[in-house]
């Protein structure tokens, strides 16, 4: 099934805009209840307004605020980034550091976003367990846990550490294009016959076909030998 579901997603990967770790921190706490296109919609004008922590330390509330509106949770949301800029500055001279203990340590920073830091800015291996994650594992089967932190450990034994970062994209891909929610697209899925929730979704192809989502729709039904309509 991985080996698959890399064949399915070549172009899998982080789907937030960052070139730095701090860019990513702030836009993986944005990415909470939201959708990474809405993120990136406003990372361009932040990113520019606070180019350092200590920028997001010494911000004004009102304006970091409105500049994150969009993305919902916009009080909680300014209230991490004020005090993640804040602690950086306090304990880490302004950077990002580079250990799950550390990571988790600071404000806004869950698990999942530390893996996702982890992975994505600083080549360390990890799997985000992200809602999509979390589906689509249980419906393979991979594991019968539910607690995010049992997830990642379980995954964690199937596969090898170096595959951890580019397996989670490729889960998260498939969730968000295939494997979804409400109506997977079982019928035109690459996973079908080795997948033990098969069925959940329609089966009929032309009607799970229409069902995928995505820039790579007609690539996705060729994949699994949709014929094209
Ligand atoms: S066969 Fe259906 S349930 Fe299984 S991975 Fe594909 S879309 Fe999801």
């Amino acid at each position: 099934m991985g080996r698959i579901l890399a064949d399915t997603h070549p172009d899998a990967h982080c789907e937030l805009d960052f070139t730095t770790p701090l860019e990513l921190a702030v836009a993986t706490i944005l990415s909470a209840q939201t959708t990474d296109v809405r993120v990136n919609e406003v990372t361009p004008k932040l990113f520019a307004r606070y180019p350092t922590a200590a920028d997001y330390a010494g911000a004004d509330r009102d304006e970091l605020e409105a500049l994150i509106r969009s993305t919902g949770f916009y009080h909680n949301k300014a209230t991490s980034l004020l005090k993640l800029g804040a602690a950086l500055v306090e304990r880490y001279d302004g950077e990002l550091p580079r250990t799950m203990a550390e990571l988790v340590s600071l404000p806004g920073m869950g698990r999942k976003t530390a893996n996702v830091i982890l992975g994505n800015a600083f080549g360390v291996p990890g799997i985000t367990v992200d809602t999509h994650f979390a589906r689509l594992v249980g419906r393979w089967r991979w594991t019968t846990a539910t607690d995010p932190v049992k997830i990642e450990s379980a995954v964690g034994e199937l596969f090898e550490k170096r595959d951890w970062t580019m397996l989670s994209h490729r889960v998260i891909f498939h969730g968000r294009r295939v494997c979804h929610s409400r109506k997977p697209a079982c019928g035109a899925c690459t996973l079908a016959k080795l997948c033990p929730s098969y069925g959940t979704g329609p089966t009929d192809p032309l009607a799970a076909a229409k069902l995928l989502k995505g820039p790579r729709v007609a690539e996705l039904a060729a994949a699994a030998g949709v014929p094209a309509e």
